[in-house]
């Protein structure tokens, strides 16, 4: 994955064994209310009831250099497959 750093402005760009991913730093959140409502699948409705959370505005991309923080460096085929929360 190649990003620009929001520390240094620099084009960071996988080389052919490696890929560095940018650290995500949140900068600003927001506070948002899901209002409740009815949806259907397969026939069969269901009730959401809604609630509050959080959702991300603004958040910056990071190289290892900038962010301080060592990022792993790995084949893109031998990662780790995405943890969905
Ligand atoms: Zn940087």
């Amino acid at each position: 994955m190649s990003y620009i750093c929001n520390g240094c402005d620099k084009a960071i760009r996988p080389t052919d064994t490696t890929n560095t991913v940018p650290n995500r730093v949140v900068i600003e959140t927001r506070r948002v209310k899901y209002p409740p409502r009815t949806y259907y699948r397969g026939g069969v409705s269901f009730n959401d009831p809604g609630g509050v959370g959080t959702e991300i505005v603004r958040e910056h991309n990071l190289c290892p250099k900038c962010s301080g923080v060592a990022v792993p460096k790995t084949a893109p085929e031998t990662m780790a497959p995405e943890v969905v929360a």
